[in-house]
C-alpha cells in the first residue's frame, strides 16, 4: 500500500565478514540474569522467574558513538551478550531454542540509572530509563555458524583502560535457551528479535569523553566513545 510518508526503514546491523545486514524487528532485554549484579542492585541472587523489557529497534546503533542523553545525570554501562533470531515463535522448548539463533554480539544496554530509580520508586515502567535513541550501541553480527552457541567466555568492559565489568557467560542465571523458552511463552518470536540477556557485576556510570571498551570471547569487541 502507498504510505503517507516514506515508511521508516528497519534498523540493519553490520554482520562480520558480510555484505549482508541483520535486519532488527524487536529488542527484548533480561534484567538481573547475573547473581553478582541482582546483589549490587540490592536484589535476592535466588533463581526467580526472569523478566524482560524492551529496548526499540531502533537504540541499537552499530556506530561507536554514546551520545550522553538528556534529562540525565546518572548514566550506567551494561556489558551484554546480544543475541540474534532467524527465525521465531511462541511456545518454544528450549531444547529446540537454539536452531532459531542466527548469532551474536557485544552489546551494551545503557541505563539512564537515576530515571530509572525514580521510576522503580514510583512503580512505573522503566522506558525512560532503558528504551532511549542510541541506548544500546552493538559491535558486528557473528553468526553463529562459524562462532559456534555461546555457553561460556570471559564478558568484560574496561573504561578508560580501567576493567569495570569482568564476568564469564556461564554465570548466566537462565542460559540462552531458556530465555528464548520463556520469552516465547510470553511473545510471539520472530526472524529479526535480538535479545540482551543481562549484565555480569561492576556496572557504573559513564562521563562524556570516556571511552568504553567491551568484549565477549568470540567475538569483535566494541569500542564506543562517549559524546
Ligand atoms: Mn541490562
Amino acid at each position: 500500500m502507498q504510505t503517507v510518508f516514506p515508511a521508516p526503514q528497519p534498523s540493519i546491523l553490520p554482520i562480520c565478514d558480510s555484505k549482508l545486514g541483520f535486519p532488527v524487528r524487536r529488542v527484548y532485554c533480561v534484567g538481573r540474569n547475573y547473581a553478582a549484579h541482582a546483589v549490587e542492585m540490592g536484589h535476592d541472587p535466588d533463581k526467580e522467574p526472569p523478566f524482560f523489557f524492551q529496548k526499540n529497534p531502533d537504540d541499537l546503533d552499530p556506530s561507536g558513538t554514546f551520545p550522553y542523553p538528556s534529562l540525565s545525570q546518572e548514566v550506567h554501562h551494561e556489558v551484554e551478550l546480544g543475541v540474534m533470531l532467524k527465525s521465531g515463535h511462541g511456545s518454544i522448548k528450549p531444547e529446540n531454542a537454539l536452531q532459531h539463533v542466527y548469532g551474536y554480539a557485544v552489546t551494551l544496554d545503557m541505563t539512564r540509572r537515576d530515571l530509572q530509580g525514580a521510576a522503580k520508586e514510583a512503580g512505573r515502567p522503566w522506558k525512560a530509563g532503558k528504551a532511549f535513541e542510541r541506548s544500546a550501541p552493538v559491535g558486528r553480527v557473528v553468526p553463529a555458524a562459524d562462532c559456534g552457541f555461546l555457553r561460556s567466555g570471559k564478558i568484560s568492559l574496561a573504561v578508560n583502560g580501567g576493567i569495570r565489568q569482568d564476568g564469564d557467560l556461564n554465570q548466566m542465571i537462565w542460559k540462552v535457551p531458556e530465555i528464548i523458552a520463556k520469552l516465547s511463552d510470553l511473545f510471539q518470536l520472530g526472524a529479526g528479535d535480538v535479545i540482551l540477556t543481562g549484565t555480569p557485576a561492576g556496572v557504573g556510570p559513564v562521563s562524556k569523553g570516556d571511552v568504553l571498551l567491551a568484549t565477549i570471547e568470540g567475538l569483535p569487541e566494541l569500542t564506543v566513545e562517549i559524546g
